[in-house]
């Protein structure tokens, strides 16, 4: 955390100035909390510890303390002799002298500094009184520092849990948002909320809720990482970022939460054995929002399924879209009747949502293949038909298995036949909607090839709907310059070769001819 760099910075700049200042083969310096006297920090210059590095209370370690105990700086000649030689942590170095001093600001003691072995000689008492002095300059310094970080802390943490407060957690998700992006990484975020928690209070008193959520931010930073981000993100709900891990792994963390809380139980502080549970929204990094702000949309509407699916209970936001599509089986049928553009692109939406590689293809599409059209100079009618087709030609996939759909590896035979019944199945759907007549032969046709080796009739060249062909340029270009489960998206040059490539042979060459000059318009070399 950016507060603890401060003093760390100084510990180290001290330690290897004095070191060097002094001619010494090496410096320690041990921070310590004021009040109970437990090592806090500590760095070294020149020397280690063949244990590793001390912890615990002062008297821990032996010579290097005796300053503070003495309050004074101390010089130690033979300190193979001394009596406190067998509780002092043993160095990697044999200890010919050392000296001690304390670290003092306004009579508190901060922490102090140990000289190891003069390399030539031993310290000279100019040697002790140009220490001293610099001694009680890097006091003034450490203790602002730390003075610093405490109200940086204390501005960044919640007074009730300790946990961070809300706008670190903005700022936090901003962040690793922002990383994410950059690196190509993924992140979860979870949503939680305590369930039936006024009940709680109600029955107990605001102050045992209090003393209970503490208890149940500690169940939570249980389950958690040292590297993930727990925030109190309002009242009785939190947040947790974690950084570099995908929804499956996310969902893993947040049922083990759910499973702490739910097995409890929690004591009150008036010795009640009290059940309380917790609900989870899981969204994730970027399939469930590329953006702070969508990404916490997410989180909550899969956190708002879990209470409406019953409580006690982790959603990911991927479910909630299914849920939703699900249950829609004959809104859909009821959307397809109605002639309005609006309900349209509301359709398409929740086809696109069903897989995270779908999602915003259909209005993607319909923006290129309206540039198109007036590029061709199709007529209103025409115009008209392209438009709802680019919306509607992904209908099909709302019967293909997720399995299938998000699948990173190749496809089986098997598989294949199934994606390639969706222009089929979106033939049936519309069907019962007679208004939408005229924009069935470019849904059912949009992957057929120009060499007539697609599918689903094998259609070649001029055989193939017009535009049938000009979805399918439309279609190609975005799926292209989008992410697919099965490969990283291509760049806007990579797909112009490609669609060159196979002007001909899978598209009409004369579509492909006049969509490459829009895109050389849109994007100049
Ligand atoms: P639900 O399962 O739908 O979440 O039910 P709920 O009762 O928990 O409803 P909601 O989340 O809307 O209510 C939040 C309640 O949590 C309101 C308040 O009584 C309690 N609460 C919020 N913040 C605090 C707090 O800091 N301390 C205590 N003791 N209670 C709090
Ligand atoms: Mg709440
Ligand atoms: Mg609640």
């Amino acid at each position: 955390m950016a507060t603890e760099r401060k003093t760390t910075v100084l510990s180290d700049t001290l330690v290897e100035g004095a070191k060097e200042l002094m001619d010494a083969e090496g410096a320690l310096l041990f921070l310590i909390d004021a009040e109970q006297g437990e090592i806090l920090q500590a760095a070294f210059a020149g020397v280690s510890f063949e244990g590793g590095i001390p912890q615990g209370p002062l008297s821990k370690i032996g010579l290097f303390g005796l300053a503070c105990q003495e309050k004074r700086p101390v010089l130690i000649e033979n300190p193979g002799e001394h009596p406190l030689k067998g509780t002092t942590p043993s160095l990697q170095t044999p200890l010919r002298q050392v000296f001690s001093i304390p670290l003092v600001r306004e009579a508190r003691i901060l922490g102090v500094l140990n000289l190891i072995n003069q390399k030539e000689g031993r310290f000279s008492s100019e040697d002790q009184d140009f220490l001293s002095t610099l001694c009680v300059n890097a006091a003034v310094a450490l203790d602002n520092a730390r003075f610093l970080e405490e109200v940086e802390k204390r501005a960044a943490t919640d007074s009730l849990t300790g946990l961070y407060n809300h706008r670190e957690f903005q700022k936090r998700l901003g962040e690793e948002t922002e990383r994410a992006s950059r690196y190509g990484k993924a992140f979860s975020l979870l949503m939680l909320d305590i369930d039936n928690f006024k009940v709680f209070n109600d029955t107990h008193g605001h102050p045992i809720g209090d003393a209970i959520l503490k208890e149940i931010v500690k169940v939570i930073q249980k389950c958690i990482r040292n590297v993930d981000f727990p925030a109190r993100y309002g009242g009785e709900e939190f947040s947790v970022i974690l950084p570099e891990t995908i929804g499956i792994h996310a969902a893993k963390v947040a049922e083990r939460i759910r499973k702490a809380i739910d097995e409890g139980p929690f004591i009150t502080p008036t010795g009640h054995r009290v059940h309380l549970s917790i609900s989870i929204g899981v969204a994730s990094f970027p399939e469930d929002g590329r953006r702070r702000e969508e990404l916490i949309l997410s989180a909550d509407q899969a956190l708002y399924f879990a209470k409406k699916d019953g409580r006690n209970r982790v959603c990911r936001y991927c479910d909630t879209l299914k849920a939703a599509i699900e249950k829609d089986q004959n809104k859909l049928t009821e959307l397809l009747r109605n002639p309005e553009i609006k309900t349209i692109r509301d359709l398409a939406a929740v086809i696109d949502a069903k897989s995270p590689y779908t999602r915003g293809h259909s209005e993607g599409v319909i923006e290129y293949a309206l540039l198109l059209a007036d590029a061709l100079n199709l007529g209103e009618q025409e115009k008209q038909s392209l438009q709802l087709a680019s919306l509607l030609h992904n209908i099909g996939i709302v019967s293909i298995p997720d399995s299938i759909l998000n699948k990173p590896g190749p496809l089986s035979t098997e598989e294949r036949k199934i994606i390639q019944a969706h222009p089929g199945l979106a033939q049936m759907l519309i069907k019962e909607s007679h208004n939408l007549d005229s924009v069935l032969p470019a849904i059912l046709y949009h992957h057929e090839r120009y060499d007539g080796k697609g599918y689903p009739n094998g259609l070649k060249g001029e055989e193939i709907p017009f535009l049938a062909r000009v979805l399918g340029v439309v279609e190609a270009y975005h799926a292209m310059i989008s992410v697919r489960p099965y490969r990283p998206k291509m760049s806007h040059e990579e797909a112009v070769q490609e669609l060159r490539k196979n002007a001909g042979t899978q598209f009409d060459p004369g579509v492909v001819k006049t969509f490459l000059e829009i895109l050389d318009k849109r994007n100049p070399a």
